[in-house]
């Protein structure tokens, strides 16, 4: 079928819309329909090059839809079901599988990375020649054909808008603070950088009862933001920093760090400013080249944990319905992180205002009485 797409096609290019030819869902995929997908910063680090992916190729892992065809053997979604993707499918065999971690699953990583859906080979096509998938789901188009284990069926009340972030920065932002770092009730977090991982993670350490929640952030608007998401305190990156944090936690350092800028320094003032047998999660991803130092003696002595956090450690069949739950029972201010929306030919606009730092998220919509959500301005 024909579909428009936004094409990137060489590193540091603008997208291009543009129409493509998309094949019919093989065995074990799902045709969908997009509603609405959610702008990320990886995008933005892929078509800069410092995420490197086979182009040319549609970008965009974070979406919502309906379910229009599915392939044979697919028996979970029916056509016209609701859905969140979710960009790490996973084959329920391998070693990673087995123990509940799907989102190391071996079978998946080697397809993400060539750019090809599960079988090694592409859906995607312009004038004959292959297009590359990006994260399985390529959503800055109007259809996507996925793996199965990533079209993850949702309750049709929530907006899908909503619903279109849940697939990415939601699910890693919260994972890292209820799956990995476990945030106890009455606990401190410091959470640096609040984009949408990170007032993800905020919102997802006031849900677990945190008593105190740190944003650390370069941008005034943003730690502004920040605090409405329930942040208590809002820092600015400064050689002082790790001072700041243990004067906010009686001298100790918080109980739990999360990263989710990744950005060279990170670690290491994390590090500093956590408490001996506290928790610090690595969720952005750095680049190629980052080696980050951390002094060994405390690493022993403090007993501290250092831990990355991969899409939210998850389980994402089950933690996204859950999360959704939770945003249409009030407890997650979900709809509050779409500061603007757009129309896919407007994707070149979204991403420049996401480099100015102007969004929370941009939201990019194909179907707006599907998608639900009234945007902030
Ligand atoms: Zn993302
Ligand atoms: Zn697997």
């Amino acid at each position: 079928m024909q579909i428009t797409a936004a094409l990137l096609s060489g590193t540091s290019q603008p997208f291009e819309s543009t129409k493509l030819e998309l094949d019919e869902p093989k065995n074990g995929e799902v045709l969908v329909r997009l509603v609405a997908t959610g702008v990320c910063a990886s995008d933005a680090h892929t078509q800069s090059g410092r995420i490197p992916s086979p182009l040319p190729c549609v970008l965009g892992h974070e979406g919502a839809g309906v379910v229009e065809a599915v392939g044979a053997g697919v028996t979970h979604v029916v056509v016209g079901d609701h859905v969140a993707l979710s960009w790490m499918p996973n084959c329920g065999q391998c070693r990673h599988c087995q123990s509940g971690r799907p989102v190391l699953c071996t079978a998946a990583a080697p397809a993400m990375f060539a750019g090809t859906l599960l079988d090694g080979t592409v859906r995607l096509h312009h004038d004959d020649q292959p297009v590359n998938h990006y994260s399985f789901l390529s959503t800055f188009a109007s259809h996507t054909v996925v793996p199965a284990a990533s079209a993850i069926p949702i309750d049709r009340n929530v907006p899908l808008g909503v619903a279109s972030l849940v697939g990415c920065a939601v699910l890693t932002g919260y994972g890292a603070v209820v799956n990995r770092a476990k945030v106890r009730p009455g606990s401190s977090v410091a959470v640096f950088g609040a984009g949408g991982v990170g007032l993800s993670a905020i919102m997802a350490a006031r849900i677990s009862g945190a008593e105190k929640i740190i944003v650390v952030d370069p941008i005034e608007a943003k730690r502004a933001e920040a605090l409405t998401f329930g942040a208590t305190h809002a820092l600015a990156p400064s050689d002082d920093l790790v001072a700041d944090l243990r004067n906010l936690t009686d001298g100790f350092g918080v109980d739990y760090a999360i990263d989710a800028a990744g950005s060279p320094g990170i670690l290491e003032q994390a590090f500093a400013g956590t408490v001996a047998g506290g928790t610090i999660v690595c969720v952005g991803i750095p680049g190629p080249d980052s080696r980050p130092s951390l002094p060994g003696p405390e690493l022993v002595r403090d007993e501290k944990i250092v831990t990355g956090s991969l899409y939210g450690s998850s389980r994402p069949a089950l933690d996204i319905p859950m999360i959704l739950k939770q945003y249409m029972s009030g407890n997650l201010p979900l709809d509050r992180m779409i500061t603007k929306t757009y129309d896919l030919d407007e994707i070149n606009a979204a991403f420049e205002d996401m480099r100015a730092g102007k969004l929370n998220r941009g939201v990019i919509i194909f179907d707006h009485e599907l998608a639900g959500v009234s945007p902030l301005d």
